[in-house]
């Protein structure tokens, strides 16, 4: 099969730079779409630790004046991945994380950073680079957001397809940055970027993307609503047309517990005795007389640790134990530090951010506690599945899309996969941590739950498809709008 070329635009790719869930599906859409004719190559910002992990960097484009700064495009290949690397080291060239500095708050030039990321895009789109053009753009949260005012402005006319990761963060800036950025004024309106008398950078891309996809179904329909739509709901609302929910997948090669080099492997549940002893060992927890359960998450409001922080007696109580790793929020970095003191031998928290660590503790788990108020897809529980560690978690976005609750129904026909709580409370959220608690005593149905689990497909194979056939279905609506500018005058 012939290829087809995507230009994706993110401010995040695993391996080389990861903050969360949006770094492995960027990381991972590009393999998963390659069997499906569609090779996409990944445009990310040089930071400082990006550049450093690049062998042997072409340059392919020269950008001398890159709204104001000056810049160069590198090509790459890491692994699977085609990257295209914007070096602009004013913008890029620093340590600390990609949106943080060190004092825990956002770089103040953030706006100009991914300004440029989107103007370098769009130039991309427009036939930049010699011998390849994309027919589509996929565009990856507010960072990417810009693409579609870019590419308007230079008339650049590529389909865009704009996939919300998470609502929650609009690239807001003031309008006094419009030169600064080289918006156009025209675009500084209701229906265009235009937000509260802000700049939106997430506006920009739901107003102008041809097709916005966000990353469950159930999510898709929660930001049509005020409680989870974070003020863009109407917004989201008058393009509920182009609206599409594709669940995430993971990257089943590097999290396979079969394979896995971080811990002691194993392909069935019975293979995980050996790292729960050895995670209780590395944490410090004593011996216990019930589930060890881990939360391997940023910590923020969003994420719902405040309330598992609350309900941890109903786990606590019954012999259930918590390992944490997590960073985040100073407030709730300190709140957790202070359980894991208040309750030696049973809490355990590691504030940091380690990749490794979290296989061995996706391995050695019994359960995966995920009790977020939005999540929209969620990557932690679909770990846990593929690892045989329970997700116990809000229905809520993408973990009611991919929990199957042990509710009786689903236990007599043996399919249960988890256990789901709602509303996301604490009395909930105790309730549900006392049914994890029996159902660990009633060891052949927790054996059987693993099984399920560990079985459920948790990859690529049903979403890729969906990607492929709307990429697909944009190319060719493009091609049929523009067949006279390419036919023959004679
Ligand atoms: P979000 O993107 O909202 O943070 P997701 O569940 O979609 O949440 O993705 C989180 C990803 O980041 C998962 O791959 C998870 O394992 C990883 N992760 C989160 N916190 C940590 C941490 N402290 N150490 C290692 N990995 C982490």
């Amino acid at each position: 099969m012939s290829s087809r070329a995507v230009l994706a635009v993110a401010s995040e790719c695993a391996p080389l730079v990861k903050t969360g869930g949006l770094a492995d599906v960027v990381g991972a859409l590009p393999a998963a779409l390659e069997p499906h004719g569609w090779t996409i190559r990944t445009l990310i910002p040089g930071y400082r630790r990006v550049l450093s992990a690049l062998k042997r960097p072409r340059v392919v484009l020269d950008l001398p004046d890159l709204l104001g700064t000056p810049a160069r495009l590198l090509a790459a290949r890491v692994g699977d991945l085609d990257l295209l690397i914007l070096d602009a080291p004013a913008l890029f060239d620093r340590d600390g994380s990609p949106y943080l500095n060190a004092g825990g708050n956002d770089w103040s030039d953030n706006d100009l950073r991914f300004a440029a990321l989107s103007k370098t895009a769009a130039l991309i789109a427009g036939g930049a680079l010699t011998g390849w053009q994309p027919e589509v753009v996929h565009l990856h949260d507010w960072q990417a957001g810009l693409v579609p005012v870019y590419m308007a402005a230079a008339g650049v006319t590529v389909p865009s397809v704009m996939t919300i990761h998470n609502i929650a963060f609009h690239g807001l800036t003031a309008a006094s940055r419009m030169t600064a950025l080289e918006l156009p004024a025209a675009g500084f309106t209701l229906d265009g970027f235009e937000y509260w008398g802000h700049i939106s950078a997430l506006k920009a891309g739901l107003t102008g993307a041809t097709a916005i996809t966000t990353v469950s179904p159930t999510y898709a329909h929660e930001l049509t609503t005020p409680e989870f739509g974070m003020g863009l709901e109407g917004v989201i609302a008058t393009r509920r047309h182009d609206l599409q929910g594709i669940l995430n997948g993971i990257d089943t090669q590097t999290w396979n517990p079969a394979s896995d080099q971080a811990i002691r492997s194993f392909a069935s549940p019975g293979g995980k005795a050996a790292n729960t002893r050895a995670l209780r060992a590395e944490f410090g927890l004593d011996k216990s007389r019930g589930p060890l359960a881990v939360v391997i998450s940023r910590l923020s409001d969003q994420k719902g640790l405040d309330l598992l922080l609350q309900a941890l007696p109903a786990l606590t109580g019954r012999g259930g134990q918590l390992a944490l790793l997590g960073s985040g929020d100073r407030r709730l970095e300190n709140a957790w530090l202070s359980a894991g003191a208040a309750n030696p031998g049973m809490v355990a928290v590691r504030i940091g951010y380690d990749e490794t660590l979290s296989h061995r503790m996706y391995a050695g788990a019994d359960a995966v506690l995920v009790p977020s108020r939005f999540e929209p897809c969620g990557l932690t529980q679909l770990y846990g599945l593929r690892y045989g560690a329970l997700p116990v978690v809000a229905r809520t976005g993408g973990l009611a899309d991919t929990v199957i609750h042990a509710n009786a129904a689903a236990l007599a026909v043996g399919c249960a996969t988890g256990i789901t709580h709602r509303p996301n409370c604490v009395p909930s959220l105790e309730n549900a941590l006392a049914q994890l608690c029996d159902l660990w005593r009633d060891r052949p149905t927790f054996t059987r739950l693993q099984r399920n689990a560990m079985k459920h497909p948790v990859g690529w194979g049903a979403s890729a498809p969906v990607y492929a056939r709307l990429y697909a279905r944009l190319a060719e609506q493009h091609a049929d709008e523009h067949a006279d500018e390419h036919e023959d005058p004679a």
